[in-house]
């Protein structure tokens, strides 16, 4: 076999590709390379939608909160847990979005150092992420000490043990990063943060539903990811948030509302935190918000996160290969690392005309992403992207590339 067939047997080759046709859009010609962003919808998705407006609440009306509603953010919660995250029930919850409880889980773990001075953070890491640690630290009084590292090759263990001391009350990172899905040691990381008395507070959005974590065997404190991602729960779909048991008696939020509450229903004069995970609820759950991201975890619970992983780290290294052999003698870079145990479910390319690129491959509906400087971001979403709808959109680049330098 030429190396172009033995691309084009890997689609019949793989064991999960029966799973793509399960989800809205797989049947047209459009390229999705985006997954990463916002993930397809599956097909399933219609129907539960659609009962859920005749059922749950057309006709139970105000009795689903009693029938179901007041505990889905914790019932969905373990079910994330269980699908993706590594961690025992009874940790993690839904509601909100990434950015609100970011804010939440930092104020939460900066309140359990109280006789400390730092944050310490990326200086790269998504803007969410930075400009919620500025605004925590100038809230508390805290000084933010700013990780500086390779944005291809990421932040490793020796740069945060560089930064991090007794002054360090939280570190704060993506275990993937958006722009190069460079992958950190999570165990590692949390090991130096936990050294120097510490917390670690992981930001898990481009991770999760593509990388099997293992977030109570790394004992990890608090951690928070998207939904909308590799978990397709549909646009503004909302995080979820984890925190060890260990910690709940002392977890403190800074937005005390009534659905927090040890009893809600008793509307007392105080704001009595629930004594578990429930006390990083706020107000009134999302529950219309939850419902795609269930089929999803069925799909999940169903292949298993090995397996996941193993398309998935399959999808970036066919991606790199096809990008070395049609676009590297153009001058498109990898920036990302070439080690798969090093990288997440993305894979970026550079080049200085990228951007035109991507939005002339927008025109022809092939759907990458852009990302500054240069950056052409393929989010290869593992249940959902076929290995020739990425020779095609990489095929489609370079004619466009081309065109464009010629
Ligand atoms: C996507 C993403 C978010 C998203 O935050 P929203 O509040 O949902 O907009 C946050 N952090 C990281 C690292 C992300 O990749």
């Amino acid at each position: 076999m030429t190396p172009a067939e033995r691309r084009d047997s890997r689609d019949s080759a793989d064991p999960l590709a029966p799973h793509r046709a399960r989800f809205v859009g797989s049947e047209s010609p459009l390229v999705y390379l985006d997954g990463n962003s916002l993930g397809r919808p599956l097909r399933v998705t219609a129907q539960r939608l659609h009962a859920f407006v005749e059922g749950p609440w057309g006709e139970r009306l105000i009795r689903g909160w009693d029938d179901a509603w007041m505990d889905l953010p914790l019932h969905v919660g373990d079910r994330i847990a269980a699908a993706c995250l590594g961690a025992a029930p009874g940790q993690t919850t839904v509601g909100d979005s990434t950015t609100v409880l970011l804010y939440k889980a930092l104020r939460a773990t900066v309140g359990m150092r109280p006789d400390r001075t730092e944050i310490v953070a990326y200086a790269d890491d998504f803007p969410t992420d930075r400009y919620v640690a500025a605004s925590v630290a100038d809230e508390c009084g805290l000084a933010l000490r700013w990780l500086e590292a390779d944005p291809t090759g990421g932040v490793t263990p020796e740069q945060v043990a560089a930064v991090t001391s007794e002054r360090t009350a939280v570190v704060l990172l993506s275990h993937v990063g958006y722009r190069s899905a460079w992958l950190a040691d999570m165990a590692a990381i949390t090991r130096v943060a936990h050294g120097a008395g510490a917390l670690a507070l992981w930001d898990l959005s481009h991770s999760v539903g593509s990388v099997p974590l293992a977030l109570d065997a790394c004992e990890v404190d608090l951690a928070v990811g998207c939904t909308y991602k590799y978990l397709n729960g549909g646009p503004g779909s909302p995080a979820f948030v984890y925190a060890a048991t260990r910690h709940h008696e002392h977890l403190v939020q800074p937005i005390t509302g009534w659905m927090g509450h040890a009893d809600p229903f008793t509307m007392g004069p105080d704001w009595r935190p629930d004594p578990g995970i429930r006390r990083m609820i706020s107000g009134t759950p999302p529950i219309v918000g939850m419902l795609a991201m269930q089929d999803m975890l069925d799909l999940l619970d169903d292949v298993g996160m090995a397996a996941v992983r193993a398309k998935s780290v399959a999808l970036t290294e066919h991606a790199i290969e096809v990008a070395d052999e049609v676009l590297a003698p153009l001058g498109v870079e990898v920036a990302s690392p070439r080690d798969p145990e090093r990288r997440g479910g993305h894979v970026t390319l550079q080049h200085p005309a990228m951007r035109e690129v991507v939005a002339a491959l927008w025109q022809r509906d092939v759907l990458p992403d852009y990302r500054d400087p240069g950056g052409l971001r393929l989010g290869l979403s593992p249940l959902s992207t076929s290995f020739a709808e990425v020779s095609r959109g990489l095929e489609t680049a370079r004619d466009l590339l081309a065109d464009l330098t010629a």
